[in-house]
């Protein structure tokens, strides 16, 4: 397991989520370099509100779904995880390593990630058509900090 280490390259960055049906939002991944512990974001889907920032700061090591900060649904799952998202970049635990089987094997490459959050650069839900067409550009638009 790798501790998060939060160098330069690690302060929050602004991302583009489109998708092939016309849907495009702006993401906002990590925090400032003053205030991360406090703030920090990551985009969820939220079956009411679709793409949402959540302040993950607060949000325990591993906890995957919360509850949406604008409808305060408790749907509110972090994208890079299924069933929003196809592929799954959670370290593989040791045990299902010794099964070949697994469709997690396939490589996916990680396009935005926050401490021990991360997400594809492809595969996730649109909130626009509801495909798994969703993308996350590679490039940080705009780094801020
Ligand atoms: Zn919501
Ligand atoms: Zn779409």
């Amino acid at each position: 397991m790798e501790t998060p280490v939060f160098g330069a390259a690690d302060m929050g960055s602004v991302y583009q989520a489109y998708c092939d049906c016309g849907f495009r939002a702006d993401v906002t991944v990590g925090g400032t370099r003053s205030s991360f512990l406090e703030q920090s974001s990551f985009p969820f889907y939220c079956r009411q509100c679709g793409l949402v920032s959540v302040n993950i700061a607060k949000l325990p090591r591993g906890q995957v779904v919360t509850t949406c900060p604008s409808c305060q649904s408790s749907e509110c799952t972090q994208y890079g995880i299924p069933p929003v998202s196809v592929h799954d970049l959670r370290p593989v635990p040791w045990w299902k390593k010794l099964f070949k089987f697994s469709k997690s094997d396939a490589p996916a490459t990680s396009a935005i990630q926050w401490g021990n959050r991360e997400a594809s650069d492809d595969g996730h839900i649109c909130p626009g058509c509801r495909e798994m067409r969703l993308r996350f550009s590679r490039f940080p638009s705009l780094m801020f900090d």
